[in-house]
């Protein structure tokens, strides 16, 4: 039976330190303020903004709500944008994505300043990611995962690695996490042959390759360390799960994040993190 990589003790940890850097900074009279960028109402955003907004409130970090319409110009849009950029009382802006088709995300990668960029968007945070240097903020979802494999003291150095999936977001950069902590890395997408030879191969594998429950047991074998970053919703069973079919792959592997209750419980107290990081370099 392997052992459950529980995102809950992760964020615990981590909110026990966030709490005490919170404290020094609201010493010098800082506030860490987040501000959240909505555009329109989706649903899926706006639960999404409760969540983070409820992890940010419970360690002392405010959160800023700009909601705005459906109907917005790219002008307007990025004049918003600017502003926060200039605004000091914010420290970090969370852009909720997908925006509307009509509006250009990429035009909003391009203005945010990294500074504020703790979702890890811009270029300038992922070229920090790639060149190794901490000055930036990497990307909240594979942050988490390696939040994930030091709380639970899984060694990375000289082990083998397989991220399935190459995505800017997710893919690519748990890739170069990985390799800056000595993992030897195997990259693998929808053009990889006879993947599972590879992800049985492999010490740890990063399943993040958005196909539901697609990871079954063919693809892993004893001892492995397995983080899921699938989040879906099984069309049968309603139920979420990830991309790692958990109930097959649990009996075989050494040890396994969950879905729910893995990965993306962790990702928005890394986001949370990033804020107070901010606010301690302003
Ligand atoms: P994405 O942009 O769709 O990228 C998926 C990647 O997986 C692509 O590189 C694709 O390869 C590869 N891929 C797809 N099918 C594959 C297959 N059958 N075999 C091998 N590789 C395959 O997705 P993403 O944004 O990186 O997200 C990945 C997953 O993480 C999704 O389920 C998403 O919901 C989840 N997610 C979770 C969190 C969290 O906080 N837990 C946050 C963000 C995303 P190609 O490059 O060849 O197309």
């Amino acid at each position: 039976m392997a052992q459950v990589l529980k995102g809950a003790p992760v964020v615990d940890a981590m909110n026990e330190r966030m709490v005490e850097a919170v404290a020094s900074l609201g010493k010098k009279g800082v506030v860490p303020t987040l501000a959240v960028l909505r555009v329109g109402d989706r649903a899926d955003q706006i639960s999404y903004e409760k969540g983070a907004t409820k992890r940010a409130e419970a360690v002392g970090v405010a959160v800023q709500h700009i909601a705005l319409p459906e109907e917005i110009s790219q002008i307007a849009l990025m004049a918003v944008v600017k502003g926060l950029n200039a605004d000091k009382g914010v420290h970090g802006v969370l852009m909720l994505h997908p925006l509307p088709e009509r509006l250009s995300e990429e035009e909003v990668r391009q203005v945010l300043d990294p500074a504020k960029d703790v979702d890890g968007i811009t270029d300038g945070s992922l070229a920090g990611v790639f060149s190794g240097l901490d000055e930036s903020f990497a990307p909240c979802t594979p942050t988490a995962c390696m939040e994930i494999l030091d709380h639970y003291g899984i060694e990375c150095q000289g082990k083998r690695a397989v991220v399935v999936g190459r995505s800017l977001v997710v893919g690519k950069p748990a890739a170069m996490m990985l390799m800056k902590k000595n993992a030897t890395v195997t990259v693998c997408h929808t053009k990889t042959v006879d993947l599972p030879s590879i992800t049985r191969e492999a010490d740890i594998v990063i399943a993040a390759a958005g196909q539901v429950e697609s990871l079954t047991a063919e693809y892993f074998s004893p001892g492995q360390t397995v983080i899921d970053v699938g989040i879906h919703m099984n069309a049968e069973t309603h139920k979420l799960c990830g991309d790692v079919k958990f109930d097959e792959v649990e009996p075989i592997v050494a040890a396994i994040s969950p879905v729910p209750g893995g990965v993306g419980s962790v990702t928005s107290s890394v986001l949370v993190r990033h804020v107070i990081e901010s606010a301690l370099r302003a």
